[in-house]
């Protein structure tokens, strides 16, 4: 398993100093949540573990290799984002085995990966079907399995449950929480909803103007939250 590392990584947008001297070690296996509100730099620290953007300075490690200067493609990762986009003319079938077939995976592999992810998030009866066809939660499922079939050591997700409604969200945390322990994969995993936050996370890394205002359990934050910016956002009775 792989943990990430990130040391004094700065990163501006233009004269905006977006994400200011971050140090976050992630355990290898957990599942942190950044949490903090909107516009504080979540989705640019993720971006920047994923390298999807350049970094001004810092390093990021994953799986004790440092990998600030790999290209996205080969840091071992795999990302949901906030707008799944599906390929719409595709089936959930090749949503699910175009990425491991232009990556050149033999096609036994792919069909083992694909039952297995369809068999995890219960979406066998869809593969035959175009987006179009689908519910938004349903779409949601096809969105993560793709990032699944990567079988991947880290998974990033950018609130990958925003765009659904309430019941969908609960049951889509519920069942992402069961997947993290049954891959034993390392989650990094952003939202602004402390819900969703204290219930999935092991850890939860309090994000507040580019910077990490504390990082600990659900438990410690709620009982000894660091600052009073922490004790308002997690609801704690500081
Ligand atoms: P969060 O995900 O926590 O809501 P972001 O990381 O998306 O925050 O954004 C942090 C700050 O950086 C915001 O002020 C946002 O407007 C700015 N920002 C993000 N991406 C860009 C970009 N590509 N160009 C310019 N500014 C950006
Ligand atoms: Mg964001």
């Amino acid at each position: 398993m792989s943990g990430i590392s990130i040391r004094g990584l700065n990163k501006s947008h233009g004269p905006l100093h977006v994400l200011k001297n971050i140090d976050l070690d992630v355990a290898p296996g957990d599942f942190t949540v950044l949490l903090g509100p909107s516009g504080c730099g979540k989705s640019t620290l993720l971006s920047a573990v994923a390298g999807l953007d350049p970094i001004d300075s810092g390093s990021i490690e994953i799986g004790s290799v440092d990998v600030t200067e790999t290209d996205p493609s080969r840091r071992g990762i795999a990302m949901v984002f906030q707008s799944y986009a599906l390929y719409p003319t595709m089936t959930v079938r090749r949503n699910l085995s175009f990425g491991l077939q232009v990556k050149g995976t033999p096609r036994a592999e792919i069909e083992r990966r694909v039952a297995r992810v369809a068999g995890m998030l219960q979406i066998e009866q869809l593969l035959d079907r175009k987006p179009a066809a689908l519910s938004g939660g349903q779409r949601q499922r096809v969105a993560i399995g793709r990032a699944l079939v990567q079988e991947a050591r880290v998974f990033l997700f950018d609130e990958p449950l925003s765009n659904l409604d309430a019941k969908l969200r609960t049951e889509t945390r519920v069942e992402l929480k069961r997947l993290h322990g049954q891959l034993g994969a390392t989650m990094l995993y952003v939202t602004h909803d402390q819900i969703e936050a204290m219930t999935l996370a092991t850890r939860v890394a309090v994000m507040r103007g580019g910077q990490v205002e504390q990082y600990a359990t659900p438990e410690e934050l709620y009982e000894r939250p660091a600052t009073l910016f922490v004790a308002g956002f997690v609801g704690s009775p500081a």
